[in-house]
């Protein structure tokens, strides 16, 4: 299981592609240029966090597997 719940928030999304960049096995483009999640495990943990860290309108949600608890934004 991976250890984060992937969410992204298409409403907020406007595309500016930073988390595809950081992490761009976890995270695409799709059509509409709106962010959408490839595969939760692409990427180590850290390098996930800091991906979703870098989403200038924090659209990204992380949500602990283990813990239930929301670790982004
Ligand atoms: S960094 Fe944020 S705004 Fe940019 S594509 Fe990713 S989710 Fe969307």
């Amino acid at each position: 299981m991976p250890p984060f719940r992937i969410a992204v928030d298409r409403e907020t999304c406007y595309g500016a592609g930073e988390c595809a960049l950081r992490a761009p096995r976890v995270f695409g483009l799709d059509e509409v240029k709106k962010a959408v999640v490839l595969d939760p495990r692409g990427a180590d943990d850290e390098t996930v966090r800091s991906a979703a860290a870098a989403c200038p309108v924090a659209a990204i949600v992380l949500v602990d597997v283990a813990t239930g608890r929301q670790v982004q934004p």
